[in-house]
């Protein structure tokens, strides 16, 4: 399994530098979440989401527990298809590694928002410990995140953490769809998430929860925001920091009307290939970034790029204070749709349920598209729009 899941991230490794190396038209995010592997309505039960397409999500978990769940809706590719992101965020890594270079200096100079970091990594010495004294479990609280540094050591230095083995077994996020209307399952490791490791992944009640992810392009911001003003309704926003910081003015838009914004980290990578203090530098970074751009605290939500985690970094997160948030809809949305516009609001139609999280990626035109009409048939199935901080996270 170790061996197997080492291959798999290696290949997966080398086929996100092919891709990031030709490039490709489509811009959709460098898939973040994702749809089944194939067209999840005509699912067979034994369906396994082990991926055929060398483009589409690398490495896919085992349905272990889909015993009759129609079908597995694995997360995406790593930055498959996405030039312009890869590319974004791969300039936007070895800024902050040029930075770092000059990172003391900067520091000081920084009075707002002091920044938790972390000790370089050099100084841990310690085994990797997370430790059991976790604040804040229940329900996630308005206050910021809190102060990670004292939370959780890191026991490696540089290399990043090696996966695949006890609770940095790299996890990639997956649901098993089911008959309209009903609640998916979710994956068995679910199962040993614990109380301080504060996870979301579908909520409760006639609600629905819209999470915009924009890891990837852009797309057609105008439509966006005008398709959730003209319906009144708010959504959950997961906007890589290199994007916040291509477009601050788009960020403010949607603080103005009230949408919630989250982290997502600076440049939308795996953090499974991250050590730990480079996933503080990136999710802490980020809320000083908010904080410059808004004026606010960040929420404190967390959502992994591509789905991808580990139970390590679950509780890392969590005693920074942050919930992380999954999903329980998500769609092939990171390649151009078969049908346009249609493909986006069947998926979401086919798959409503109560508490339903769902996962759009911004970068897609057919969602842009297809969002005024969703909003409209969601709501005319009884559902309302909600933000996440109404969730109470499973306990
Ligand atoms: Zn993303």
């Amino acid at each position: 399994m170790n061996n197997k899941t080492k291959a798999t991230w290696m290949l997966a490794a080398a086929l996100s530098l092919m891709l990031a190396a030709c490039g490709n038209e489509r811009a959709a995010e460098p898939p973040a979440p994702t749809e089944s592997p194939k067209p999840a309505e005509t699912p067979k039960p034994t369906e396994s989401p082990k991926q055929t397409d060398s483009k589409k999500p690398v490495e896919s978990k085992k349905p272990t527990e889909s015993s009759g769940d129609s079908s597995v809706v694995p997360a995406p590719p790593v930055t498959s298809a996405n030039s312009e992101s890869a590319k974004d965020a791969k300039t936007e890594k070895e800024k902050e590694a040029k930075a770092k270079e000059t990172k003391e200096t900067k520091e000081t100079k920084t009075t707002k928002d002091k920044p938790n970091m972390s000790e370089p990594a050099d100084k841990q010495s310690q085994p990797s410990v997370a430790t059991g004294a976790v604040s804040g479990n229940g329900k996630a609280g308005a206050s910021g995140p809190k102060n990670p540094a004292a939370a959780v050591t890191d026991g490696k230095t540089k290399e990043p953490p090696a996966t695949g083995t006890g609770d940095r077994k790299a996890l990639s996020w997956y649901y098993m769809k089911k008959p309209k209307g009903q609640v998916p399952n979710f994956p068995a490791e679910t199962k040993s998430f614990t109380k301080d490791m504060k996870a979301l992944w579908v909520g409760t009640g006639k609600k629905v929860y819209l999470t915009i992810d924009t890891g990837g392009p852009l797309g057609d911001i105008d439509t966006l925001v005008k398709s959730l003003k003209d319906n009144k309704v708010k959504a959950n926003f997961f906007i890589a920091g290199y994007n916040v910081k291509k477009n601050p003015d788009f960020i403010r838009t949607l603080v103005a009307d009230g949408h919630l914004i989250a982290n997502h980290t600076m440049t939308h990578t795996d953090m499974n290939t991250q050590t730990d203090e480079q996933v503080r530098k990136e999710i802490e970074d980020y809320a000083k970034l908010y904080k410059d751009v808004t004026g606010k605290d960040i929420q404190p939500y967390f959502r992994f790029p591509y789905g991808r985690y580990n139970t390590h970094l679950l509780k890392m997160v969590s005693d920074m204070g942050y919930t992380s948030v999954f999903w329980s809809t998500a769609m092939r949305d990171w390649e151009p749709r078969k049908n346009g516009a249609e493909d986006p609001y069947n998926d979401i139609m086919n798959n409503l349920h109560d508490g339903n999280i769902i996962l759009m990626h911004q970068g897609s035109p057919e969602n842009i598209q297809a969002l005024d009409k969703i909003i409209k048939a969601v709501k005319k199935a009884g559902y309302e729009f909600a933000l996440l901080s109404d969730i109470e996270p499973p306990k």
